[in-house]
This record gives C-alpha cells, sequence and structure tokens, in this order.
C-alpha cells in the first residue's frame, strides 16, 4: 500500500543528504574523491549495520499453526516468541493482533519458516486510505517496521467504506448504477460479480444490520468487494488483449467479430474502450450483464503483500541504498567533470524501483515532462511505458501496474497464497530479481 508523508521522519543526522557527494570541483578533483570514500565507507557501514538490524532474517519453525488468541497479552506473547517479532505495540486490540498473527503465519509457512521479519509491530491511525504498510526510508526511525492503520479496525471506518461499496445510503445501489453506466456509456462498463455465498449472506445480514457484522466479518468483505473491484479494473483496463484472447470464442459465438492482431497493435487505452464496446454488445446480445466469478480472498492478502514488500528490501533495495551513497569511482568522476557534469548521479536508484504513479509528483512528472521522468528513474519509466510489461502487470492488479516494487510485492502475495502464476508474470518477476519463497 501507499504510504503517506508521516513515513518520512529524518531522525539521523549522519544519514543526511548532505554527506552526498557532488562531482563539480574541478580543480581539487583528487582530494575530494578520497575524502569522498571515506564518508561513504562511513555511510555504506551504517546502512548495511541500519538494514541488518531492523530486517532480519529468521528460521521460523517449518510449519506454525496459528490458533486465534484469547486475550491481547497471549497475541503479543504469539508475535514474539513465535514469529520472533522484536516488539509489538500494546494497543493492539484482541481482533487486530490475531490478524497480524495470522497473516505473518501464512508468510512463513508459505517459506517454510525461512524469511526476513519485521523488527517491530505497529498498530497506529495511518489516515483513511492505507491499511497497512512497511516503512522503506532508511532515515526514518521506524524503518523496516510492519505498521497496521488502527482505523481499519474500527466500525466507524468499515462502515463507511462498505455503505460506497455497497451503495447505501445516499449512493445509488450498485444495479442501478451498474444498469445506468452501462446504458450511458461503455467506458463505465462493469461486469456483474458472482460472489462466495458466505460473503452474499454477510452483504445481506449487513443491509438488515450493520451492528450484527464484527469487525473481522466487515474487514473479510471489504478486502473481497475491493478486490472484486480490482478484478473488473484488471480485466477491462489492466490487461484488455488478455481479456479478449481468454474471451474470444464467447465473442464469437455471439457473432461479435474481432481482428485479434489488429486489437493488439493499439495502445492499451484504446484496447480497453474496443474491449468495452465490445462488452457492451454481448450485453446486448445476452438480454444480461455479462458475469464473473470473484474467488474468495483473504482479508489477511495486505499482510502478505506487505511481507512482499520487506522481502523485496532485504533483496535489493539494500543494494540499491548503498548504491546511492557510494560516490562513483574515481575514473568516472574524473571523466564526468571533464565532461562539464555537475551532478553524476541523476538516478534515483531507490525510488526508481520503489516509487511509482501513486506517490505525490510521480505522475505528474510522468506526463509533463517524460523525459526528465526517464532520466531520473530509467527502469521505473520503461516499466511504465513498455505496453507488454503493462499488460503482464495489468494481469495482475491495477496497483501492480503502477511501480516495480508494487508489482513484486502484488506477485509476492499471490505466490504466498498458492495462487498460479502465469508463466510471463513469473519470468518478468525474475526480471525484477523479485524474492523467492524460502529464503
Ligand atoms: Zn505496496
Amino acid at each position: 500500500m501507499e504510504f503517506s508523508a508521516e513515513n518520512a521522519i529524518k531522525s539521523d543526522k549522519g544519514l543526511s543528504k548532505g554527506a552526498k557527494w557532488a562531482v563539480g570541483i574541478g580543480t581539487a578533483l583528487a582530494g575530494i574523491v578520497t575524502a569522498g570514500i571515506l564518508i561513504s565507507k562511513h555511510q555504506v557501514g551504517k546502512l548495511k549495520k541500519l538494514y541488518d538490524e531492523n530486517i532480519v532474517f529468521q528460521n521460523l519453525a517449518e510449519k506454525i499453526d496459528f490458533k486465534e488468541a484469547k486475550t491481547v497479552e497471549e497475541g503479543i506473547r504469539f508475535a514474539k516468541e513465535v514469529l520472533k517479532v522484536g516488539d509489538v505495540d500494546k494497543d493492539f486490540t484482541l481482533d487486530a493482533i490475531n490478524f497480524a498473527n495470522k497473516g505473518l503465519v501464512e508468510v512463513s509457512n508459505a517459506n517454510k519458516g525461512r524469511l526476513f521479519m519485521p523488527k517491530k509491530l505497529w498498530y497506529r491511525e495511518m489516515g483513511d486510505n492505507t491499511l497497512a504498510g512497511v516503512v522503506q526510508d532508511i532515515e526514518s526511525p521506524y524503518f523496516g517496521h510492519l505498521r497496521i492503520n488502527k482505523k481499519f479496525f474500527e466500525h466507524e471506518t468499515l462502515n463507511e467504506k462498505l455503505n460506497i461499496m455497497l451503495g447505501i445510503g445516499k449512493q445509488k445501489t450498485a444495479a442501478e448504477s451498474a444498469s445506468k453506466a452501462a446504458a450511458k456509456a461503455p467506458e463505465e462498463f462493469k461486469f456483474v460479480c458472482n460472489l462466495d455465498e458466505k460473503l452474499i449472506k454477510m452483504i445481506e445480514r449487513y443491509k438488515q444490520s450493520p451492528d450484527s457484522l464484527t469487525i473481522a466479518e466487515k474487514r473479510e468483505l471489504w478486502a473481497n468487494l475491493s478486490n472484486a473491484l480490482r478484478i473488473n479494473e484488471n480485466m477491462l483496463e489492466g490487461a484488455p488483449l488478455r481479456t479478449l484472447k481468454n474471451n474470444l470464442s464467447l465473442f464469437e459465438k455471439n457473432g461479435i467479430k474481432v481482428d485479434v492482431d489488429d486489437f493488439a497493435k493499439l495502445t492499451n487505452e484504446k484496447q480497453s474502450e474496443k474491449l468495452k464496446e465490445m462488452f457492451t454488445q454481448l450485453r446486448e446480445k445476452l438480454g444480461h450483464q455479462p458475469e464473473i466469478d470473484i474467488p474468495y480472498l483473504s482479508p489477511t492478502e495486505i499482510i502478505h503483500h506487505e511481507m512482499g514488500h520487506l522481502q523485496d528490501f532485504a533483496k535489493n533495495l539494500k543494494e540499491l541504498d548503498i548504491k546511492r551513497w557510494k560516490i562513483p569511482s574515481f575514473k568516472d568522476a574524473y571523466n564526468d567533470v571533464k565532461a562539464g557534469k555537475t551532478d553524476t548521479s541523476d538516478v534515483e536508484f531507490v525510488d526508481n524501483r520503489w516509487k511509482g504513479l501513486t506517490y505525490k509528483g510521480f505522475k505528474e512528472l510522468f506526463e509533463k515532462n517524460p523525459k526528465k521522468f526517464q532520466k531520473k528513474y530509467p527502469d521505473l519509466y520503461e516499466f511504465l511505458t513498455n505496453q507488454e510489461t503493462q499488460q503482464v502487470a495489468g494481469s495482475v492488479s491495477w496497483y501492480a501496474q503502477t511501480s516495480i516494487g508494487e508489482f513484486i510485492a502484488e506477485v509476492y502475495g499471490k505466490m504466498v497464497r498458492g495462487e498460479k502464476i502465469a508463466d510471463d508474470v513469473l519470468a518478468l518477476y525474475k526480471k525484477y530479481n523479485g524474492p523467492m519463497l524460502g529464503g
């Protein structure tokens, strides 16, 4: 999930960006480089220490049985003793600590107990949109800690979110808005979603009386309704070519013709438009809205996702962070100065892998100044502009399309749940050196 600005708490003066060495003082080049290396070695050592202290590789039991704790204290003890999480916030509710522990056990078991674990587990307010997060900023005192947003374990927040999704209150009902949208414009096309029976019953109960559902049930319902929306988006917007190929015979059977090769040549956006038109035609032929089945999703998926980030930090961000602080070799620096460059490091190594379009300022720069964006974030630029890459990531989720780091975390979560990973998704995952299960 996304981070809010509050994560970027600077505390360690020794790691301030001021220590970064910029080439450009040509006359004293040799002397500065030497001094630079001394600073750099010190910084690198410090960074390595921070990583080792905060993201710890653990050998847990190969298979851990999860049983819901009866008290908060018991839950915290489980996190510390069985999962070897160093510190846990005391004000966790029973519901929230059981949720966190269950998710962590699932990730650990998928890794046979060999994985990087967070040093601390936090239970705090994190705004309205972020359910959980791992602090990525190495300059933060909370670096590597897993944080869970307590607001998502309160009835008020969950009711608000469910009301919007279920069209309760001022909003139109889901059916109303779906049929109205479909009649009006193809770009608002949405499928009718078939959900697990258990969830349908929850919706009925919720509609009769929101108070009849527990926090855990509301979270389960919210996670699955969000997933249904994501699947709609993936199919229609994220990976339209794949959706077309998967549904080709259905279209043909109903007399809707399309040339797949021509379709493939369109931009993703145009493909998406065309596909929605085709589904609108299909709806007219069938006389009802096409339906899709939504597989059940465990609400602990967010913990799987965040733990994916953590494994990714350990595997890749450590190197990138260290690279950020390393000065260029003397030869490169000398040549750069001779060539008139004042800053040899234009690439934002960490942000290049980790950040993406949902981060502040990224979308604006990407759209307004793609050249500059490309220079700062070359891999991210390639990831965002390569149509095939976008379709592969889009088959996972829209969120996986927004950055390399989110793609990694989304796929990692699927691997933890034992979901099938398509060959092209796995190939892309390996290209970006995504963490594999089992350390
Ligand atoms: Zn994420």
